[in-house]
């Protein structure tokens, strides 16, 4: 027992030996001076409390002096290596309490995904056809399980192509779309996949919210009326609020949508823009602009696309908001990160 009390006493010696070095390595002379008195005060009463049978006064025996010296030996030592574990789990700490926006880059289309700080994932349209595949394998990269909701703007081919694609291989929790439909193949398909999946639609239109959790509000602002001339007018747009970010989705909105929105006086501000229609010259109008006031805008446009997206009359008025704009033609995927504060773009 003696034997074993004077063998914790050397090893906790050792520990405060090893932790004054360190002290004294980084403080100043006067501190070193004491830190070195301390240290020997210390090492002279270990001595003399060796020098007593029974490990020290109050103590009944050498058999309950063990579990205590062990207790004081290893309580420090472990306390580091127990916080050390904390901080390094395998998944970072300092990524939970994160949202990200991945405008991923389908070519000409629109393809979104909102990754959750709790592990939800929103879908907001999936590229043509031909970027199914894509869309896919993007999911799979950023490990989407599960897609929780999923909204197709409108029934345009170059927002819903890949969507039947997804939502035949990922698990999907709602889907979401505007009362609206188009005698296409590709619209046929997106209805055919949702029905062979069980699942129901869920109308899209002004004031229906998403009940997401995590601190994380999406209502949609559009549909508003309850017709328009043009299928973009139609468009599922999302406002979704993180803590104090914010960020407005508009699919392909135009001009009547934005002005429904304007004249509903919804809140329409928001941090980031995903700016409407690929940047069209009749979307993203001066007075809808200065409502939304965004600091950055994306674009999802396809390099070289037939129909001259983005506009340069339009990326003018973003100028001249002094609005920071990215492109999916040039940026490629665009990913924002919001902590709730702040967001973080490339
Ligand atoms: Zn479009």
């Amino acid at each position: 027992m003696m034997t074993l009390s004077i063998l914790a006493l050397l090893v906790a010696v050792l520990l405060t030996v090893n932790s004054g070095w360190n002290f004294i390595r980084r403080t100043g002379k006067k501190a070193r001076r004491q830190a070195l008195y301390a240290l020997l005060a210390f090492i002279i009463s270990v001595v003399a409390a060796a020098g007593h049978p029974g490990g020290g006064p109050g103590l009944p025996g050498g058999w309950q002096s063990q579990p205590r010296d062990k207790a004081t030996v290893q309580a420090p030592a472990g306390t580091p290596l127990s916080r050390e574990s904390q901080t390094n789990p395998s998944q970072p700490r300092e990524e939970a309490g994160k949202l990200r926006v991945h405008f991923l880059d389908v070519g000409q289309g629109d393809a979104i995904l909102v990754q959750l700080p709790g592990g939800k994932n929103i879908l907001i349209d999936a590229g043509t056809n031909e970027a199914g595949p894509a869309v896919v394998q993007y999911l799979k990269q950023y490990a989407v399980v599960k897609l929780d909701y999923v909204i197709g703007t409108h029934p345009h081919e170059d927002h819903i192509g890949g969507l039947d694609q997804v939502i035949k291989i990922f698990p999907v929790g709602k889907v979401y779309l505007p009362r609206v439909t188009n005698n296409t193949a590709s619209y046929r398909d997106l209805l055919l996949a949702i029905k062979n999946k069980g699942l129901k639609v869920t109308e899209a239109r002004a004031g229906v919210s998403l009940p997401l959790g995590d601190g994380v509000q999406a209502l949609f602002i559009n549909p508003v009326k309850e017709n328009y001339d043009d299928l973009n007018d139609w468009s599922a747009v999302l406002r979704l609020t993180y803590g104090q970010t914010s960020f407005l989705f508009t699919g392909d909105a135009g001009s009547a949508a934005e002005e429904g929105m304007l004249a509903s006086r919804q809140p329409l501000r928001a941090d980031v823009l995903k700016v409407a229609h690929h940047g069209s010259r009749t979307a993203t109008g001066t007075a809808f602009l200065k409502a939304v006031a965004p600091a950055y805008a994306v674009i999802s446009a396809g390099k070289g696309n037939d129909y001259g997206h983005p506009h340069a009359q339009t990326l003018q008025r973003l100028q001249q908001a002094g609005v920071k704009v990215y492109r999916t033609d040039r940026d490629g995927t665009i990913t924002v990160v919001s902590d709730g504060r702040e967001v973080t773009l490339p």
